[in-house]
């Protein structure tokens, strides 16, 4: 991997001053947060590569939008605007907004799952599964083996595996199955994508069934740029074209538009099954808001609407993967484990190939963030033990993978910052060997990795 970057398709036009804390202090805020990356303060962070949601910068088009909002309560014309926009990219004529991707996740569980089915996914995400739990249904996951492995550079690790979905089927029934939920990408396994032709399988299989097919979309987006640059049957296609395509193999998409759609907050569900819009507009009243605005100001409707645009150029989701394989291309020099092929989001760091020393019960990725954030000021997240929580029995979900998540932010940071956080993690590896693990000293029942409070382990003996 050579690093190599595209110029930004864009100059800055605003600038938020961040600031860099010393080592000492670093580490007092830090065991002040519990060692939970996700309780530090935005103002002790340097570069802030917690995730990339929310986290975008709009372009003047959005900020300029923003003034054009209809605050309406009822049928505001930013709806409009908003839905004409998302209709058109996604190719679904329904579309019901809500305040986050969660929102849609909470309206497609209820209106979707009786208690006692099953949903298999590829790969879990947290929110999702939590949702459907809540909603009474069991969740399965039906991903490809090489998911599982961080080595492997498979080129759709995140494809469903359809002899795992049918013989699920075949147990449960396809009565108990209401829809299959593909995450295009997946974002535990590292942000790897889904292939065109997988997506048509599963809706192959599943149509005859009466199964529906749910595309996560969150990243879909970075999904068809894999899809343009691995699949040979869609070579030179645009990503617009690709995304149309795979919504069209689908019956409906679950969006967090803070991801894909450069805004900072909203989501939506959009589909083309007439009964399941019904129902979501329904239970969108009760959990969202009206639904012309599902917990959202016009002017949040109107941002999206130029974002679903802006998203689907191919010269933004360029640079973006670009960015991320500048990053892992740093890392890389330096010897750090990370997840291959490289996503589209983030570098995920294999925290099991990174800490060796030390085992599942001392929380390796979690240990990681925390030292990242006292060696440079960069923060990143866990995605390992502590996020897949415990299953019915009380037991840590065993997981494959045990990563860090180094996510970029869309339109945010410079390569200068890029070089600045590959150093910096360079120096967590430099010390790797001396680093203890992490133990819960606080955690919360339900998707406990958000406010979980941490204390250091004993260090193993012998280092
Ligand atoms: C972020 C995300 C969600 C949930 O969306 P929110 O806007 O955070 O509620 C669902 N699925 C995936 C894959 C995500 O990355």
């Amino acid at each position: 991997m050579t690093a190599s970057l595209i110029p930004e398709p864009y100059r800055i036009k605003s600038v938020e001053p961040i600031r860099l804390l010393e080592r000492g202090e670093r580490c007092r805020r830090l065991a002040a947060a519990g060692y939970n990356t996700f309780l530090l303060r935005s103002d002790d962070v340097y570069i802030d590569l917690l995730t990339d949601s929310g986290t975008n910068a709009m372009t003047d088009r959005q900020w300029a939008a923003l003034m054009m909002g209809d605050e309406a309560y009822a049928g505001s014309r930013s709806f409009e605007r908003f839905a004409g926009a998302v209709s058109e990219v996604y190719g679904y004529p329904f579309v019901v907004p809500t305040h986050q991707g969660r929102g849609a996740e909470n309206l497609l569980s209820k209106a979707l799952i009786t208690p006692g089915d099953t949903v298999p996914g590829n790969m879990y995400f947290t929110t999702t599964r939590v949702h459907q739990e809540l909603a009474g249904a069991r969740f399965e996951d039906v991903i490809v083996d090489e998911a599982h492995d961080p080595v492997s550079t498979a080129p759709f690790k995140g494809n469903v595996d359809l002899a795992k979905l049918a013989a699920l089927v075949e147990r449960v029934g396809a009565a108990k199955v209401p829809y299959v939920t593909v995450g295009c990408p997946v974002n535990l396994a590292g942000g790897q994508p889904v292939s065109l032709e997988n997506l048509r399988a599963v809706a192959g299989f599943c149509r005859p069934r009466k199964i529906m097919v749910v595309i996560d979309g969150a990243r879909a987006v970075e999904n068809a740029f894999f899809i343009s640059e691995r699949e040979a049957a869609c070579r030179g296609w645009s990503v617009r074209r690709i995304l149309r395509e795979m919504c069209a193999s689908a019956d409906t998409v679950c969006v967090s538009a803070k991801k894909d759609l450069y805004v900072n907050i909203g989501g939506f569900l959009a589909t083309r099954d007439a009964a399941l819009y019904e129902k979501a507009a329904e239970l969108c009243v009760v959990y969202e808001g009206l639904h012309t605005y599902g917990g959202l100001a016009g002017r949040d409707l109107e941002a999206m609407a130029v974002g679903a645009v802006e998203m689907v150029q191919d010269e933004w989701i360029a640079h973006r993967v670009a960015q991320v394989r500048y990053l892992a291309a740093r890392l890389e020099e330096a010897g750090i484990p990370f997840v291959r092929p490289v996503g589209g989001h983030g570098v995920f760091l294999d925290a099991n190939a990174f800490l060796p020393h030390l085992g599942p019960e001392d929380l390796p990725a979690q240990a990681l963030a925390a030292w990242i954030y006292e060696d440079c000021g960069v923060r990143g997240m866990e995605r390992g033990v502590v996020s897949a929580g415990r299953d019915e029995e009380g037991r840590n979900r065993a997981v494959s993978l045990e990563l860090v998540r180094l996510t970029l932010p869309r339109r945010v940071y410079t390569q200068t910052h890029l070089d600045f956080v590959a150093d910096g993690v360079a120096k967590t590896w430099a010390r790797r060997a001396s680093l203890p693990g992490l133990r819960f000293a606080h955690e919360p029942k339900l998707l406990r990795f958000f406010q979980a409070r941490f204390e250091p382990a004993p260090v193993p003996a012998g280092i």
